[in-house]
């Protein structure tokens, strides 16, 4: 439960500018030929006084990209978005397998090739050995050759050593060896994944985050929730049930009783779905924490014998005082149920089933054509190629030592404190804003305050510890991975995986777990997670937002600022706020501000809820925290701007661009983050279920807010991006 910058939209695509900022003699700017609106008039008389700009490389470069980007035919006080991206949207095409295509996902894509060249270099015969490891797992994925030689004989082996796969094993499968929980013993020893039925992780308490909890979640199922609550007669799960059985029948089942059994299978796994809770309750921090003990964890739900199933599943005895977090109610009450009412047969089938989808990826070509197949008649995925494929395996199993081959290769050493330095600033934005807020009562103010001081922001970029030899080998020190079969490192690392996080049960809990943020180094985004009250910017976005010191800082902080405030922000958004600067779940907001924050946070809904898209409405509610922590960061970074101008003077323009004033150009820069192009089914789908707002509207929505920017491109009061009613909240 983290909030990110980008999550289901990988959108966004930036520059590289790396120059060297020089002052350069004053050159007139030559005369716009496009519309000459007054406010540009207005900028050409400011622009002589400041009498400079940027012809670095840098500075050229991101101007460039800048100009081709942006439609100076639209006014900017009409739509800001269209100005600043209408020549990038009408000018990208999509190709046959893009969905999207933005400053971000452009860059996205630079960081996965960053990637697959880590993994598939060879072999340093003086390099550490979770990087020789890596190698060798990525060869053994590609060697087609020899997965296609090994087949499916050691998986079926496997299946059988685990009690059989029922479908195949006919009228011998045992029904009196077989009960769920000692199957997912078996699986979690064997490595394979234990989330089929309910997911068990370790994690701090939301309400005393010193200490680590048993966090008991409803399953992960094999087609998303949405889908397979419509019954087997809807397309979706009609492809899922058609594939299962194909896949079944190249195992070796027949394909009359595959198609009987499966179905079962499948209705059990529709039932799972009914009762499961819905993404946006499962988001919801208060109606998810239900902790108990283990004596009042086994009266809730007498028919399953928890201390004994916990005991052997986590490999230590639950004791009295450990905390069992219990995500739904409902669902543990509907799973055991579902549970007694359904033969252990089609109990088996199913978890069978789910670990044999989870295996084809490294199955033979048949299989995975299938798979693919599937996955473009459900979702419209084309074929991926195998490279991605396996650098996606590497990357969801190795996550940490990639983490650390990355910062190794790409990542500048200044990017760190740069980044800190720019965190701190924000910071002391945050602070000034806090103390001239006029809708807090001084009690809730202190109390945010301690939690703005609080943040922690040691993992910027990435943690240290992926800098040291000794604590890499050291963590994967009981790992053994080879060359030899791909599957069986996939099992060793899930293993390995599972292993660690459930040893953290009793541990004290480390709120710089070097090992949980180091995972999303190579990965483009940034997040606050309320639990630690810390932000994490990756080392890759921060490389590639560029923290070169040739291009104007108005190029960073619009940016990189404005992220790092959005960050900051989502603490104190609509559940940010309520943890408290521990990162535990609390409240410390007195009653009368906490009813002025619902008070303001209703104007950001109903801002959103009337924004349309082809007619569609935008989800007010769904993207709130996103919304509040937009105008915040972009709040924040501005003011940031403005006191790093009080000290070191007025910046250069840049060529091309020179009519823009160094204010005018921090908007315009932030909002090229946002510009993306969307096939309408995608942007639909994002609409629906992102907790972002649509690029659009993230531009549109929270700079309409902001009397800064109205007020440097001097709109017009009423004007579309100057409403009279705005917004505000920090
Ligand atoms: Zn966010």
């Amino acid at each position: 439960m983290v909030s990110s910058f980008v999550a289901l939209a990988l959108s966004i695509i930036y520059l590289n500018h790396s120059c060297n900022a020089k002052n350069l003699p004053s050159i007139l700017p030559e005369k716009n030929g496009l519309v000459a609106n007054s406010w540009r008039l207005l900028q050409n008389s400011e622009y002589e006084k400041d009498n400079l700009f940027c012809l670095s490389n840098g500075c050229v470069k991101v101007a460039a990209s800048l100009i081709n980007n942006m439609d100076q035919s639209v006014d900017p006080c009409d739509d800001f978005y269209q100005f600043a991206c209408g020549n990038f949207i009408k000018n990208s095409i999509l190709e046959d397998n893009e969905k999207l295509r933005g400053t971000l996902s452009l860059i996205a894509k630079k960081i996965e090739n960053q990637r697959r060249m880590i993994v598939n270099e060879p072999i340093q015969p003086d390099e550490l050995r979770p990087f020789k490891m890596i190698k060798l797992q990525f060869k053994s994925c590609m060697d087609q050759e020899k997965i296609e030689k090994i087949g499916l004989g050691p998986m079926k082996e496997m299946l059988k050593s685990l009690g059989g796969w029922p479908l195949l094993e006919a009228e011998n499968w045992d029904e009196s060896k077989f009960t769920w929980m000692d199957s997912l013993n078996s699986f979690k020893e064997m490595g394979l994944k234990i989330n089929y039925l309910l997911k068990i992780s370790i994690t701090p308490d939301f309400k005393n985050r010193t200490k680590a909890a048993i966090f008991l979640d409803q399953a992960s199922l094999g087609l998303q929730n949405q889908h397979l609550v419509q019954g087997r007669d809807y397309r979706a799960v009609d492809k899922y049930y058609r594939y299962m059985v194909d896949i079944s029948v190249l195992f070796g089942a027949d394909r009359q009783r595959a198609t009987e059994e499966l179905r079962e299978s499948l209705d059990f796994e529709i039932e799972l779905a009914k009762i499961s809770i819905p993404p946006e309750e499962a988001s919801d921090y208060l109606k998810t924490y239900n902790p108990m003990n283990i004596t009042f964890l086994q009266q809730k739900f007498p028919s399953i014998p928890w201390q004994e199933f916990l005991n052997k599943l986590l490999n230590q005895f639950i004791r009295q005082d450990d905390i069992i977090i219990v995500s739904s109610l409902e669902y543990f009450s509907g799973l055991e149920a579902l549970l007694s009412k359904t033969p252990k047969r089609v109990q088996a089938n199913y978890m069978m089933w789910r670990s044999v989808d989870d295996a084809v990826k490294c199955l033979t070509g048949e299989l995975r054509q299938i798979k693919q197949t599937f996955e473009t008649l459900v979702f419209g995925t084309i074929e991926v190629p195998r490279w991605k494929e396996c650098a996606d395996l590497s990357f969801e199993l190795f996550n940490t030592a990639i983490g650390s081959m990355y910062v190794r290769r790409y990542i500048n050493e200044n990017t760190k404190n740069n980044a800190l330095e720019i965190v701190n600033d924000i910071r002391k934005e945050f602070y000034k804003m806090l103390l001239s807020n006029e809708w807090m009562d001084d009690e809730t103010r202190k109390s945010a305050m301690d939690k703005a001081k609080l943040i922690l922001a040691n993992d910027i970029a990435y943690p240290d510890e992926l800098l040291d030899d000794g604590k890499l080998n050291s963590y994967y020190e009981n790992l053994e991975v080879n060359d030899q079969d791909i599957y069986t490192s996939v099992l060793n690392l899930t293993k390995f995986s599972t292993d660690y996080e459930f040893s953290k049960l009793r541990k004290p809990v480390n709120k710089l777990d070097w090992v949980y943020n180091s995972g999303v180094v190579p990965v483009l985004n940034a997040f606050y997670n309320p639990q630690g009250n810390s932000i994490l910017f990756t080392a890759s976005m921060l490389q590639e937002l560029s923290f070169s010191n040739d291009v104007p800082r108005y190029m960073v902080y619009s940016s990189i600022g404005s992220i790092i405030g959005h960050e900051i922000t989502h603490g104190f958004d609509n559940s940010g706020r309520k943890f408290d600067m521990h990162g535990n779940l609390a409240n410390w907001w007195q009653e009368e501000t906490n009813k002025r924050f619902l008070e303001k946070e209703k104007c950001f809904i109903k801002q959103y809820d009337n924004y349309t898209i082809d007619g569609h409405k935008l989800n007010g509610t769904l993207t709130l925290g996103e919304n509040i922590s937009d105008m915040g960061g972009l709040k924040l970074a501005y003011n940031a701007y403005r006191e790093w101008v009080k000290v070191h003077g007025n910046e250069p323009r840049l060529p091309g661009l020179q009519e823009y004033t160094p204010q005018q150009m921090f908007w315009l820069s932030t909002a090229n983050v946002y510009c993306s192009k969307e096939d309408t089914a995608v942007m639909h789908f994002l609409r629906k279920y992102d907790g972002h707002s649509l690029s659009r509207f993230r531009v549109i929505g929270s700079f309409s807010n902001l009397k800064n920017f109205s007020d440097d491109f001097r709109c017009p009061l009423g004007s579309n991006m100057n409403p009279t009613n705005k917004c505000q909240l920090w």
